[in-house]
């Protein structure tokens, strides 16, 4: 690790002005920036700490609308009460994010920000069509994931919270590697009355939607309709944990689970 500087600022603004080199990185809860840190695939000249501002952690429920902080820890959103009763699904995927340290301290904000291609929240943000607040505008999930751990966030600019509408049905399912426990494939499926979005995590370099399965799933929300369909794998990830003709076959799998999860089924461990 190389030598850097390290601040802790009282708010938002003065977070910011210290991002305006362009160099210097906020940190949340560190789980992923400290080890890339470690092993010098990054070197910021300053860590801007988020962790100690006001008004960026918890969750707010408004009519159909359920607002996350962005420092809300993944153990946070996996027993919130307001997210269990009113996103099951959202809650249960925070809950399968890697194990209990990773959980205690790493952050949403920090997760969608840093858009893994294997990470879990990509999906839920992608396939609830939630929107990605920032200290300067709001972000549709269509617009925010960019490409390999890529997002349409400038530099300088910190997410302060992410903001779900709620479903009327919604299911997330995830193959992990059982090395790392990320998503070798993850899928999150939702309805929105006649419409259905089906967002897929860890098959491709960046969480994409699947339009084919989400038209199938708008006629027939049911896990047997998709018996009937298969992906292609072109464009799908191909490395030493599965190839792209297994990673299109999982996603199959995983969308017919997450929908008999969202049809009522309890989400698999
Ligand atoms: C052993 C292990 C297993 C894991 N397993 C999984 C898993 O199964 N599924 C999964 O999804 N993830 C997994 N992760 C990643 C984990 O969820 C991280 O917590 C998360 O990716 C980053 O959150 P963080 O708060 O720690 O962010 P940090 O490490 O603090 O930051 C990550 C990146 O986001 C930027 N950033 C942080 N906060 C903000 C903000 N508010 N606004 C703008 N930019 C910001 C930072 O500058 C940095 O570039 C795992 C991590 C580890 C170490």
């Amino acid at each position: 690790m190389r030598e850097f500087a390290y601040h802790r600022p009282g708010d938002l603004q003065a977070a910011v002005a210290l991002l305006a080199d362009g160099e210097s990185r906020p940190v949340s809860g560190g789980m992923t920036l400290l080890p890339t840190m470690k092993q010098r695939l990054a070197a910021p000249p300053a860590l801007v700490d988020l962790s100690t501002i006001p008004g960026m952690a918890g969750v707010t429920v408004e009519g159909r609308t359920v607002t996350v902080g962005a420092l809300s820890t993944h153990e946070s959103v996996a027993s919130s009460p307001e997210i269990v009763a009113c996103i099951p699904a959202l809650a249960s995927l925070a809950g399968v994010i890697g194990d209990p340290a990773v959980r205690h301290r790493g952050t949403i904000g920090g997760s969608v920000a840093n858009a893994d291609p294997g990470a879990d929240y990509p999906a839920a943000v992608l396939g609830l069509d939630a929107t990605v607040v920032t200290d300067r505008r709001e972000i549709g999930a269509d617009d925010f994931f960019i490409g390999l751990f890529t997002t349409a966030l400038a530099p300088d600019e910190i997410i302060t919270a992410i903001r779900f509408p709620v479903p009327d049905a919604a299911g997330y399912a995830k193959f992990r590697s059982q090395a790392s426990r990320f998503a070798l494939v993850g899928v999150f499926v939702a309805r929105f009355g006649p419409f259905v979005r089906v967002a897929v995590t860890g098959a491709a370099p960046c969480v994409f939607r699947q339009k084919d399965i989400e038209e199938v799933l708008a006629r027939d929300f049911t896990p047997s309709a998709l018996t009937r369909i298969s992906i292609a794998p072109s464009g799908l990830n191909s490395d030493i944990h599965a190839d792209s003709e297994y990673r299109a076959h999982l996603v199959m799998v995983m969308a017919r689970r997450a929908v008999e999860q969202a049809l009522g089924a309890p989400a698999r461990p």
